[in-house]
C-alpha cells in the first residue's frame, strides 16, 4: 500500500474523498511518522491526543453519505502561535506553558469546519521572534535535511513537519518571513497572504500591522487548498478584508496545466540580487530567472530602492508593536505566575515576566519601549513609519511595470545551530529578503528552486501586488512544474536525506 505520509495533500485528499483511504488510516500514518522521527526533528510541541477520534468522526460522516469538503479527513499541523481549544498554545514561550485557550483561532476553526484533523502544535521561536527556532523556550527544531542545521524561523516546526513527512499541510504565521524563510530552507512551499486576507483572530499577536497566517506544504497546490479554507472575511478581526477571493486551488491547477508564463512580466528586484546573497543561492536564482524566461515570461530588472532601509524600519516597528502586545502577559489573568508571600502586584508581574520571557523577547520589549518613549518616538518609530510608506510606494511603482517580482526567498541555505544566535544583528539581517513584503502588506510565496552547494534547499520568492494572491499560485505552480521537470529530485519529498531520518 502507498505510504500515506509520502504523497502530497491533494493526492491524499483524493484518496480520502473516494473512500480508498479512511481518515483514521491517514491520521494514524502521520501519527506513526511523528512517533518515529519527531524525537530527532522536534517539529511538534504537542501531539493531539484526540486526533484519531476526530478522524473517526469524519469517517462516520462520510460513511453516512454526508457531502464533505474536499480536504475532509486530511491531517494538518498547527503552529503554536494559534489558539486551539483543547490543546496548549504557548507561542513557544514559558510564560504560556500549559495554557489551553478557551477558543479556536479563526483559521483553525475553519480547518476544523472543513473536516481537517489537527495533528498537533508545532514549535517556533518564542512569540515568533526569530529566524531559526533557537529562541523557542522548548528547544530548537532540527532541519530534516541536515539535523545540525536550523529549519528556519520562526515557524521552523511547521516547515520541518511538512519536509519530514509528519504532515502534508501546516499553518504558519508570517510577520517578517516566518512562513517563507522556513519554507525556503526546508525545501517547502509557504505563502504569506495579502495583509487582511486571512483572519488574525486567535493568532497570538506579535506585530499586529504585519502578522498574517498562511499555509506551508510540499506543493503549491496544497498551499492553495489550505489558503482557500482559511481565507476570507472574519468579523472578529477588524483588519480582515471584505472582499471576494478567487479560488487559489483553481489558480494553482491552471498554472500547472498552462506550462507557460507567456504574457507574464516578471521583475527581478535589484536590491535583493546583490550583496548579502550567498553565491550558490545567487546561482540557483539566476537559473530560475532563465527558466522563467524560457517559459515565455518577460524578465526585466526592477528597483525597489527603499528596501535598503527595510530591516532597520522593521526592527523598530515590530518591537514597538510587540512591546505593546506583550504587555497583556501580566501574570494576572493567565500564564505563568511567580509569587512570594508579601509581594506587591508589581513585584509579582516583574518576577513573572522575568522568569517567563526569554532573552530575545526581553530585548525586543526593551527596544520597542524605547522607540515609543517620549522624546524618541519621532526619531525612531516615526521615521520607521515613513520608511514603511516609502517601501509601499516603491512597490506600487514596481508593480506599475511588472506583474510579479522575484528574488531569493532567503539569503543562504540553512545555517548551523549557534551560527547567528549570539549575534542578534546577523539574525535580523537574514530577514532582508522577506521583510519588505510584510511592510508593504503584499502577498509572497517561497517555493523550492533547487539545492545549494551544500546540498541543502534554496528557495525562490514570488511577490505580487496587494490582493493578487492568485497570481502567486498560478505562476508558482507553473514554475514548480517546470523546475520539477528540469531538476527532478529537488523537492523536499524527494530528499534522499529524509529516508535516513526514518531509521
Ligand atoms: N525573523 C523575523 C523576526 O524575527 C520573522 C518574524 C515572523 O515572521 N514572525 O521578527
Amino acid at each position: 500500500m502507498t505510504d500515506l505520509t509520502r504523497i502530497d495533500g491533494a493526492e491524499l485528499a483524493g484518496l480520502l474523498a473516494s473512500g480508498e483511504v479512511s481518515s483514521v488510516e491517514a491520521t494514524q500514518a502521520h501519527l506513526d511518522r511523528i512517533a518515529a522521527v519527531d524525537g530527532e526533528i522536534h517539529a511538534f510541541l504537542h501531539v493531539n491526543a484526540g486526533a484519531l477520534d476526530e478522524a473517526r468522526r469524519i469517517d462516520e460522516r462520510r460513511a453516512a453519505g454526508e457531502q464533505l469538503h474536499e480536504l475532509a479527513g486530511a491531517p494538518v499541523a498547527i503552529k503554536d502561535v494559534l489558539c486551539t481549544i483543547g490543546m496548549p498554545s504557548t507561542s513557544g514561550s514559558r510564560i504560556l506553558e500549559g495554557w489551553v485557550p478557551p477558543y479556536d483561532a479563526t483559521p483553525v476553526a475553519r480547518l476544523k469546519a472543513a473536516g481537517l484533523v489537527a495533528l498537533g502544535k508545532t514549535n517556533m521561536d518564542e512569540f515568533a521572534m526569530g529566524s531559526s527556532t533557537e529562541h523557542s523556550a522548548y528547544g530548537p527544531t532540527r532541519n530534516p535535511w541536515d539535523r545540525e542545521r536550523i529549519p528556519g524561523g520562526s515557524g521552523g516546526g511547521s516547515a520541518a513537519a511538512v519536509a519530514a513527512f509528519e504532515a502534508p499541510f501546516a499553518l504558519g504565521s508570517d510577520t517578517g518571513g516566518s512562513i517563507r524563510q522556513p519554507a525556503a530552507v526546508t525545501g517547502s512551499v509557504g505563502v504569506k497572504p495579502t495583509y487582511g486576507g486571512v483572519s488574525r483572530y486567535g493568532a497570538i499577536a506579535l506585530a499586529s500591522s504585519l502578522d498574517q497566517v498562511g499555509p506551508v506544504s510540499r506543493t503549491v497546490l496544497d498551499s492553495a487548498l489550505i489558503h482557500d479554507v482559511i481565507g476570507g472575511h472574519d468579523p472578529h478581526d477588524s483588519t480582515s478584508l471584505q472582499r471576494e477571493w478567487p479560488s487559489f486551488a483553481a489558480a494553482a491547477r491552471e498554472g500547472a496545466a498552462a506550462g507557460s508564463l507567456q504574457g507574464l512580466k516578471v521583475g527581478v528586484i535589484r536590491e535583493l540580487d546583490s550583496e548579502g546573497i550567498a553565491p550558490d543561492v545567487h546561482a540557483r536564482f539566476q537559473e530560475a530567472v532563465r527558466l522563467i524566461e524560457g517559459a515565455g515570461g518577460e524578465v526585466v530588472e526592477v528597483s525597489v530602492p527603499s528596501i535598503e532601509y527595510a530591516v532597520a524600519a522593521y526592527y523598530l516597528i515590530l518591537p514597538a508593536e510587540a512591546s505593546s502586545n506583550l504587555a497583556r502577559f501580566d501574570s494576572v489573568r493567565f500564564g505563568l505566575r511567580v509569587e512570594r508571600p508579601g509581594q506587591t502586584v508589581e513585584d509579582v508581574m516583574a518576577a513573572s515576566r522575568e522568569a517567563g520571557f526569554g532573552a530575545e523577547v526581553k530585548r525586543r520589549i526593551i527596544l520597542g519601549t524605547y522607540a515609543l518613549s517620549a522624546g524618541y518616538y519621532d526619531a525612531y518609530y516615526g521615521s520607521a513609519q515613513q520608511v514603511r510608506t516609502l517601501i509601499q510606494r516603491d512597490f506600487d511603482a514596481a508593480f506599475a511595470q511588472v506583474d510579479l517580482l522575484v528574488s531569493p526567498a532567503a539569503p543562504t541555505t540553512a545555517f548551523r545551530f549557534g551560527e547567528k544566535v549570539g549575534d542578534p544583528l546577523a539574525m535580523y539581517a537574514n530577514d532582508i529578503t522577506t521583510i519588505p513584503a510584510n511592510l508593504a502588506g503584499i502577498p509572497g510565496m517561497a517555493l523550492p528552486m533547487g539545492l545549494g552547494d551544500d546540498g541543502l534547499p534554496v528557495g525562490l520568492q514570488l511577490l505580487a501586488p496587494l490582493f493578487e494572491d492568485a497570481r502567486l499560485y498560478r505562476a508558482g505552480a507553473t514554475i514548480e512544474a517546470l523546475l520539477a521537470e528540469q531538476w527532478g529530485g529537488i523537492l523536499a519529498h524527494q530528499a534522499p536525506q529524509l529516508t535516513e531520518v526514518a531509521r
